[in-house]
């Protein structure tokens, strides 16, 4: 499996001088399945504007374009490159999107198509030339085609947020963003009117179970992407509930579960380069060899499973 980083960043786009080392797209991964012609995108952030043009000159040429785009949740910076990736105005072109919803009603067409309307955009979902399938997912198993195998995990974030676990050909790639450690909802100081001890209880084996689960989920990955927008200081400063991890507990958990290689990923998007290499000089070792490597993900970055 091959995995390419076309989008990093959290929240929104931010490109410029002091972005230009790690990348100012927002999040957007292709795996590549060698021996196969399959295509997998997860998020559809404004990196997949760059992997469109990328498949419209290198794939295009062998034929139609098909690919699965699995989206881990709709909020905006996981979404808004989908009107400019420019396979959905090519006919002949094939997309499954998967994603989860958070209200019933809702659906995945009318939250990622929907962008293209008169409001937001000068063409409409209606008018595009892709044959687009959209479908809804839950905590399941997907198999696709190829002997690919994809199990999704509800994450801890403010609307349905899905990790992914992909496997084939025995190597597993991961991912977990946006998403925070799993914490007791209820309240635990008993000097609190609101106390209550069976729900202070209840609320930490809750807790404990869902990031148990999570970690199990994760666990024997060969390539880990894990949400690593804040650094602890601000997890605890103003930031705790938003949906996002410390890098200090990616790296702990990482080094807990013994995974292989962690991707530090949807980075903060007023964080700088050089903010980004002194956190990386603090907390990663990149190359290391003893099956505990962790870094900072960058646009362009390719990764051999
Ligand atoms: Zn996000
Ligand atoms: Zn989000």
């Amino acid at each position: 499996m091959i995995a390419k980083f076309w989008g990093v960043r959290g929240s929104i786009p931010c490109p410029g001088p002091t972005t230009y080392k790690y990348g100012g797209n927002t999040a957007c991964i292709e795996l590549r399945f060698p021996g196969t012609d399959r295509i997998v995108i997860i998020d559809a952030g404004s990196g997949i504007r760059e992997l469109g043009n990328h498949l419209v000159a290198n794939e295009l040429p062998k034929g139609p374009l098909v690919a699965d785009i699995f989206l881990t949740h709709t909020h905006w910076d996981h979404i808004l490159g989908f009107p400019f990736f420019a396979p959905i105005y090519i006919p002949g072109t094939r997309l499954n999107i998967y994603g989860p919803v958070t209200f019933e009603n809702d659906s995945l067409r009318n939250i990622v198509g929907g962008q293209l309307s008169y409001q937001y955009f000068p063409i409409r979902q209606s008018e595009l030339a892709a044959d687009i399938s959209y479908h809804s997912l839950k905590e399941e198993k997907v198999e696709l085609e190829d002997g690919i195998v994809i199990t999704t995990k509800y994450l801890n974030h403010p609307i349905a947020c899905l990790g992914y676990r992909i496997e084939s050909n025995g190597k597993t790639f991961c991912t977990a963003y946006d998403t925070e450690p799993f914490q007791n909802l209820f309240c635990t100081d008993p000097a609190d009117p609101t106390y209550d001890e069976g729900m202070a209880t209840e609320g930490e084996l809750v807790a404990r179970e869902q990031n148990e689960r999570l970690e199990a989920f994760i666990a024997g990955a060969d390539l880990l992407v894990y949400d690593a927008q804040y650094t602890r200081e601000e997890y605890e400063a103003s930031r705790r509930g938003w949906g996002h991890t410390a890098i200090e507990d990616v790296v702990s958990l990482a080094h807990k579960l013994g995974i292989r290689s962690t991707a530090l990923f949807h980075h903060e998007p007023v964080r700088t380069d050089d903010q980004l290499d002194e956190l990386a000089a603090t907390h990663c070792n990149p190359g290391q060899s003893n099956h505990s490597e962790i870094f900072f993900a960058r646009e362009g970055m390719q990764i051999e499973l």
